[in-house]
């Protein structure tokens, strides 16, 4: 036992959150207040921010299949998946997901989010080392802190990086993880060099897919169909049902070993109320609809490359789109955020990002482009943002 610290006097309740203020103060000293601004439909206003790149969350088809879905099995799935949560639907979108990625198996959980946590949790722990790229979304970080794994976290999209972070592992078993297409700047990873280093090192691969599912690859399979190591024995996926898709959760895919094991002891998995019925049923819908519109795919990366094309051409920094994502460089957080509001005032809603979600300090205005978008509204979308830039 410590030796006990200076007594502590007891705040009275109504001050036991005052740290809060000097927190939230200091936040608004740098910039970093956040601000929910509901979002209301059909007004007209152009979406570049949301993550509905197919069109699909509103799309008949989908939004039906979540209404009928609701109808016949309850608005929410009443239990875990092992308990009473799991329906037909569950199973056959299971089912769907394997077969359209090429995996052999898949486990939906209620988020991507979720699905990240429990899958790097249960694929590591304190006798296994985990090497991630610095980049990777926040719920595989998470996930890296709840693992008790040693972690080493090394230089962006750097193949040599992670080599050189295996071979100096203290622990036998070893998870890469990365992102395929990163979320802030949209670029896309070194699949088959990451693969060819984890060979070489004996170590399994994780690839969060969010952002390649329904861009990438032949007919929107995703970029580690597109990388050929979908299906491999030693590589598991993550994918999100909420950009693409429409829809909203989340799974993972890989061998089927692997995903026995998650059903076991992903706890994200055993103690979170399953997705929701409507939720599984519009994933499912939708991609029926992907199989059956596989240009939707080309669509959305035709025109991620024609709004970065064209907003260079204006004299803005833009990263390079690998899938949907585009993103333009401001000055500051506060240009930033001015800018994206100046941009919603004209009718166009862009994400913005600033410290601490984007973790080089570089402040963003992040743009998705759509399958659905037409000339004009790109060509609207490109004036109001050009025209809107800080000096
Ligand atoms: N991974 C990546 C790369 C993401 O961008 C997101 C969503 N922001 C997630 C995982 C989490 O997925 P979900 O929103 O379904 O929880």
């Amino acid at each position: 036992m410590n030796a006990p610290g200076p007594a502590i006097a007891a705040a009275p309740p109504e001050q036991v959150f005052d740290w809060l203020e000097t927190e939230a103060q200091r936040r608004a000293e740098a910039g970093l207040v956040r601000r929910l601004r509901a979002r209301t439909p059909d007004t007209g206003e152009l979406d570049l921010a949301g993550n509905d790149y197919l069109g699909l969350a509103r799309e008949k088809r989908v939004a039906g299949a979540a209404a009928a879905a609701s109808l016949r099995w309850g608005a929410g799935s009443t239990g875990s998946r092992l308990v009473t949560g799991s329906t037909e639907l569950h199973a056959e979108l299971e089912h769907e997901l394997a077969r359209f990625c090429g995996t052999q198996a898949a486990l939906v959980f209620s988020s991507g989010f979720a699905a990240n946590l429990g899958v790097v949790t249960a694929l590591s722990g304190a006798e296994s080392a985990i090497v991630t790229d610095k980049y990777i979304h926040a719920s595989l970080i998470e996930g890296c802190r709840l693992s008790r794994a040693d972690v080493a976290v090394v230089a962006h999209s750097d193949p040599d990086a992670v080599a050189h972070a295996l071979r100096t592992r203290r622990k036998q078993r070893a998870l890469v993880i990365t992102d395929s297409v990163f979320s802030v700047d949209g670029d896309l990873a070194p699949l088959p060099e990451l693969s060819a280093v984890c060979r070489e090192h004996g170590a399994a691969l994780l690839v969060d897919d969010a952002h390649g599912l329904g861009v990438l690859g032949e007919g929107g399979r995703g970029a580690v169909h597109e990388a050929g190591l979908a299906g491999q024995p030693d590589v598991v996926t993550t994918i999100t049902l909420s950009k693409s898709l429409g829809a909203q959760g989340g799974a993972v895919l890989g061998p089927r070993r692997v995903i026995r094991h998650l059903v076991d002891t992903a706890r994200s998995f055993i103690f979170d109320t399953a997705l929701a019925p409507g939720s599984a049923a519009a994933a499912l819908a939708a991609l029926g609809v992907l199989r059956g519109e596989p240009e939707l795919a080309t669509r959305v990366r035709t025109t991620a490359q024609e709004l970065a094309t064209r907003l260079t051409a204006a004299g803005l920094s833009v990263s390079t789109p690998a899938a949907a994502v585009v993103s333009v460089r401001a000055p500051s957080p506060d240009d930033a955020v001015a800018w994206a509001a100046r941009c919603a005032e004209h009718g166009i809603r862009v994400g913005c990002f600033r410290p601490p979600s984007v973790p080089d300090g570089v402040s963003r205005l992040r743009l998705t482009a759509r399958a659905d978008l037409t000339e004009s509204d790109v060509d609207r979308a490109v004036q109001v943002i050009v025209d809107n830039a800080p000096n």
